[in-house]
């Protein structure tokens, strides 16, 4: 069911975890909505420097009880730092701000033009610190990713990108399958910026099993191995979310949700990004 992936340093990552982008307006906010998610069984957190919210994302950690080495976080570079030559700071930064003795996941949120190989030189020596258990790549093209690795010693676990029926990445999902990269999906929903879940289709799947549209989104996500995301502020819609793990689409089904691919963007485009 895919509740589990191995990553390709032998590492565990939940299949499903919690967006945090925009999770909450004040930091009580923040931290409620990490709490309650974490009550409900999300095992794995993902946020990044730019969100702002590492201090109440890593206090709802800390604060719930739950043992660090059950809750698989994640936290992302900044291109600024990559350009102010910030890269080992701004990871030092993002672990005291979360108040954590390592993370699991750090990733290069965008790829920066013409730094991409130095950049990730610096992951690795972040990586052999110890203080990570993995390194991975967001929001990287096949060709970011070609030139990272041309001098690279050790593989990304993954690629974060924006991925859902409306944008499906066949092309970047085959290139990572073939590199044992796996996918991470951002805005796996569609985010709000587009009338995915109202598309009939999912509500005609979702019906079979008693299911809505986003389950049955996300469902799709984990059929194809892709590990999924989704943000909700929510509690009944964490757990709308969360409840995806007791039926499975057929091929056919797949198939029709597949159809609804479009190239459709909603997010920058990796190669216009400016920081
Ligand atoms: P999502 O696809 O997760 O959609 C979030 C939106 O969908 C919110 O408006 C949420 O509203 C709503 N929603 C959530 N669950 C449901 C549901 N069951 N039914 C109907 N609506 C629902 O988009 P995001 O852009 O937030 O992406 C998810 C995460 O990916 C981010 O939070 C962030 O962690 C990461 N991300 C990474 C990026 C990168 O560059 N690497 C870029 C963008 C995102 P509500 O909260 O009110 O429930």
């Amino acid at each position: 069911m895919n509740a589990r992936v191995v990553l390709n340093n032998g590492i565990e990552i939940p299949g499903l975890g919690l967006g945090t982008y925009k999770i909450g307006y004040s930091d009580e906010e923040v931290y409620r909505a990490i709490r309650s998610a974490l009550d409900i069984g999300y095992r794995h957190i993902d946020t990044a420097t730019l969100y702002r919210n590492e201090r109440p994302v890593g206090k709802a950690i800390r604060e719930s009880g739950i043992p660090r080495d059950e809750v698989f976080v994640t936290t992302k570079l900044w291109g600024s730092d990559v350009l102010a030559g910030n890269i080992e700071g701004a990871f030092e930064t993002s672990l005291r701000n979360l108040g954590l003795d390592y993370l699991d996941l750090y990733l290069v949120h965008w790829p920066v033009k013409g730094r991409l190989r130095a950049t990730w030189k610096q992951m690795e020596s972040i990586y052999h610190s110890g203080k990570t258990r993995a390194i991975g790549l967001s929001n990287h093209h096949i060709h970011h990713m070609e030139e990272t690795l041309r001098e690279a010693t050790i593989m990304p676990v993954v690629n974060q990108v924006e991925l859902h029926p409306y944008l499906a990445q066949e092309e970047l999902r085959d290139y990572c399958n073939r590199k044992n990269i796996a996918v991470q999906a951002w805005s796996p929903l569609g985010s709000n910026k587009i009338p995915l879940l109202n598309e009939e289709v999912l509500k005609d799947i979702g019906e079979k099993y008693g299911k809505s549209p986003a389950q049955v989104v996300l469902r799709w996500h984990l059929e194809k191995g892709v590990i999924a995301i989704p943000k909700s502020s929510h509690p009944d819609r964490q757990l709308e979310n969360f409840q995806v793990f007791d039926f499975r689409l057929t091929e056919e089904e797949i198939y029709r949700v597949d159809a609804l691919d479009r190239e459709g963007r909603t997010g920058m485009h990796p190669d216009e990004i400016e920081f």
